[in-house]
């Protein structure tokens, strides 16, 4: 495509200087010829050259000369078109009826460029002293030397052209290779991502935008493999989490089964235990559905004003028989009133989780407190509890779907690993933000903020 682009304007570019220069040669020439011819005929009229027959006889030799100073065969002929005189010898006595020679015995002096003859054809009138036209001077000047120049060019253009175009491609060439080669590149690496080999990464050997372009990629890719392995884990978490429930039915169902005669007393005790672990798969699920709702982000927040205050107290009313059965004290402190924009449901799912735990995690005769606080622009929520606490190294993962501090104990709680996940995404739908300060046996603190206002983060 390059090429052409090259190309055509180069050979417009020749044809028009060509034509040009055809067309200021020909003018030139044609006015000069003119030129001749009306000083020629001038000099036959003022010497009477034509009416006198012994000037006409001597008149040969001058002739010759004129036409050698002009560069052109010079006929004369009278106002019948009957060559008197040419100075080439040859057509003397022939009838000239060309349009030229018409031209001139009816006044008026042409010069035309004839195109088969390659030459040009000048005429010139002359007159006697009462203004007759007594006759008519024609040159005839060859353009082929012109026709030749103009050649000689074209053919000389043409090789420049032919060359200009070889080296506009190779350049081309040679810029695609280098503009295209990197993109062919990222192409193949997108090929092998999409076929599933999401542990390709681009080669990045610049520092341009290709480079850049490449680092970015790499980034998504990273992420892309980080959601498929935290995919699969979540899988396999599920699948090993339903598992443990089912095993343990499977165990308590086939000793029912096999013991012929049980004491109604045992019967009853696996069938609780039965249904403890249908309960727990249950929880689970339940726990997961809430998740899914809350990864869906269009699923949409029904946010309207919530009275922070009033959710709290809320909270806190459904789960003192809890705290009481441990004999643990649950201490409310409120600073401000809030009023924020949000997702009743949700934070109260997230908060609720957050004192529950708080109850859950703290032994006997402890204390879980619930303070709220605020600015003009944040409320923040904080459930202290002085239970077992979470060591530094673990605060980061106790957020993760399933993470469990010490698994046996949790099991004993009824835990599902999911309250934590469930509340950090509900505090994120918000744009607030959640924190631990805790050391282990040190009992633990978990801050909630909370933009006032839905759309602020
Ligand atoms: P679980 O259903 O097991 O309570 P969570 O997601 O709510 O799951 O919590 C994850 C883990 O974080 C818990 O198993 C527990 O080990 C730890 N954890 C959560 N809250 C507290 C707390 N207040 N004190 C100590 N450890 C806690």
């Amino acid at each position: 495509m390059y090429f052409f682009v090259s190309l055509v304007p180069l050979l417009f570019f020749s044809y028009t200087t060509s034509d040009t220069l055809k067309q200021y040669f020909k003018e030139t020439n044609e006015k000069d010829l003119l030129n001749r011819a009306n000083k020629i005929a001038g000099s036959i009229q003022k010497d009477n050259y034509l009416t006198d027959e012994i000037k006409m006889a001597m008149f040969d030799n001058e002739l010759a000369e004129k036409s050698v100073e002009n560069s052109a065969r010079i006929i004369i002929l009278d106002n019948k078109g009957v060559v008197v005189k040419d100075s080439s010898k040859m057509e003397e006595g022939k009838i000239y009826a060309m349009p030229e020679v018409i031209s001139a015995l009816n006044g008026l002096d042409i010069a035309n460029l004839k195109e088969e003859d390659e030459a040009i054809y000048a005429t010139a009138y002359i007159e006697d002293e009462n203004s007759n036209k007594i006759g008519v001077v024609l040159l005839i000047s060859s353009f082929e030397n012109v026709n030749n120049l103009l050649n000689d060019i074209n053919s000389k253009w043409i090789v420049v052209t032919i060359g200009i175009c070889i080296i506009v491609a190779c350049i081309v060439f040679f810029t695609t290779q280098v503009f295209i080669g990197p993109l062919k590149n990222i192409l193949k690496v997108i090929q092998k991502i999409t076929d599933g080999q999401l542990h390709q990464r681009i080669t990045i050997e610049s520092h341009d935008e290709y480079a850049q372009l490449g680092e970015a990629f790499n980034n998504m890719t990273e992420q892309l493999e980080s959601i498929e392995i935290s995919r699969q884990e979540f899988v396999s978490n599920v699948s090993h989490e339903l598992k443990t429930p089912l095993s343990s039915i499977k165990v308590l169902s086939e000793s029912i089964l096999l013991q012929e005669e049980m004491p109604t007393e045992m019967y009853r005790e696996f069938l609780q235990d039965i249904n403890s672990e249908v309960d727990r798969m249950a929880n689970i699920i339940n726990d997961l559905l809430e998740l899914v709702k809350l990864d869906h982000k269009e699923a949409g927040l029904n946010i309207k004003e919530t009275d922070i205050n009033k959710m709290i107290e809320d909270i806190l009313k459904r789960l003192y028989p809890l705290a009481e059965k441990k004999d643990i004290e649950l201490l409310y402190e409120s600073n401000k009133n809030m009023i924020i924009e949000g997702d009743d449901v949700k934070l109260t799912l997230a908060l609720s989780n957050l004192i529950e735990n708080g109850i859950k995690y703290t032994p006997d005769g402890g204390s879980v407190k619930v303070v709220i606080d605020g600015d003009h622009q944040n409320c923040f929520i904080s459930v202290q509890d002085t239970g077992i606490g979470i060591s530094e190294e673990e605060q980061g993962k106790v957020f993760k779907r399933f993470y469990r501090v010490d698994k046996t104990r949790d099991r004993e709680t009824g835990g599902t690993g999911l309250g934590l996940a469930i509340t950090h995404s509900s505090i994120m739908l918000h744009n607030g933000s959640i924190k631990i300060n805790s050391k282990e046996n040190e009992g633990a603190t978990f801050i909630v903020r909370l933009p006032i206002k839905y759309n602020e983060c």
